[in-house]
């Protein structure tokens, strides 16, 4: 990658704007490929399929269900749509996905259904909140009723849940008898984050279904709903095809989820991508004048930069959000395939900013 710069040149600049900026693992590519000889029963029937399910079950140490769907926004919104009737309450936090970048799938899907968020410190849903909210108005026929909760881990700010949060969270949605989604578009990074099992993070702390999420992580395209509650299973079959879900070349996509989770590729992607943010956010640190915003536990990081520091990164090529989430603060996506030498890069370009006569 490096072999045509002379010794101590910096890396080109990269991309952080997010994670979806990035290919695809080579494993990803070669099981597609791979697949595609030969001939094989459509619509899931195939041994690809079987097999992803299997996995799928060791993984999370159960039986589940797993239906897979080529976006996180599809396997987001059929998920909720097997878990509230129309008049059914939402609950989210407001800086979730399913609010903010989902261009009204869930209330389609669902036929309607309220999306009610409610508020908590780092993107996090809060247990004390969503226990007062699943009381209101229980059984008036005047208002849509309390049917689920959807988390998101890790969150959209980069934030992770740990075991306990997500089963206070869990025991108030039984209390309630509502369920329990975790839009799991960025599971892995928070998976090895917090260094549990994937039961753990998952049904033993109350999750009902999980979109879990792969194309951020080093697929082409391909997300699975696994389903703990198997009894939404029959409902989601045939959701999914009337969504306009169901492949007919399946074995493509499972081929993708086959090889994502096979040697540990999800997990050793993941920890890359957390490896990267770390090293980030631990090099702006000592630059004078930067200011990294909160715990990095995973991919995303937030920091507020000097003005002059974020031009001479966009001058010098690097690309990343910022203006979003108010003044000189920016944001900085890792992924897989991020490289040490583009984050060492990005540091050193900050560095000389923070230190020139305008900064
Ligand atoms: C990216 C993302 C999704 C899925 O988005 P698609 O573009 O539909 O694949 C879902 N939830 C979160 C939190 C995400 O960041």
């Amino acid at each position: 990658m490096n072999s045509e710069r002379a010794p101590g040149a910096r890396a080109p600049a990269w991309g952080f704007t997010s994670d979806n900026i990035a290919g695809a693992s080579p494993e990803i590519v070669e099981a597609i490929v791979a697949s595609s000889t030969g001939q094989s029963s459509p619509y899931g029937a195939d041994e690809i399929t079987a097999r992803v399910e299997r996995r799928l079950a060791a993984i999370f140490e159960r039986d589940v269900a797993v239906f897979l769907v080529p976006t996180g926004t599809a396997a987001n919104a059929l998920c909720l749509s097997t878990m509230t009737p129309p008049w059914g309450n939402v609950y989210c936090h407001p800086a979730s996905h399913i609010n903010n970048d989902e261009c009204g799938a869930p209330e389609f899907y669902t036929h309607g259904a309220k999306l009610v968020t409610l508020d908590g410190p780092a993107a996090k849903l809060d247990a004390d909140a969503l226990r007062a909210a699943a009381r209101v108005k229980v059984g008036d026929v005047h208002s849509t009723q309390p049917a689920c909760a959807s988390i998101t881990q890790a969150t959209e700010v980069g934030s992770v849940y740990t075991l306990d949060e997500i089963a206070a969270i869990g025991e108030v949605c039984k209390a309630a008898s509502i369920k329990l989604h975790m839009d799991g578009s960025r599971f892995a990074n928070a998976l090895v984050s917090l260094g549990c099992t994937p039961a753990e993070m998952t049904w033993k702390a109350g999750v009902d279904a999980l979109s879990l999420g792969a194309t951020k992580n080093g697929v082409l395209a391909a997300e699975a709903i696994v389903l703990f509650d198997t009894t939404l299973a029959a409902e989601m079959g045939y959701r999914r095809k009337r969504a306009g879900h169901l492949f007919s070349k399946m074995r493509f996509l499972s081929a993708q989820m086959d090889a994502y989770l096979n040697n540990d590729l999800w997990l050793r992607n993941a920890r890359h991508a957390n490896d990267m943010a770390r090293r980030l956010t631990q090099g702006l640190a000592t630059v004078p004048g930067v200011e990294v915003m909160g715990e990095t536990q995973a991919n995303i990081i937030f920091c507020r930069l000097p003005k002059p520091v974020s031009a001479a990164l966009v001058q010098a090529g690097f690309q990343f959000y910022r203006d979003r989430w108010g003044p000189d603060v920016v944001r900085f996506v890792t992924a897989f395939c991020t490289a040490p030498d583009a984050v060492d890069s990005l540091i050193a370009h900050a560095r000389d900013a923070a230190a020139s006569p305008r900064a």
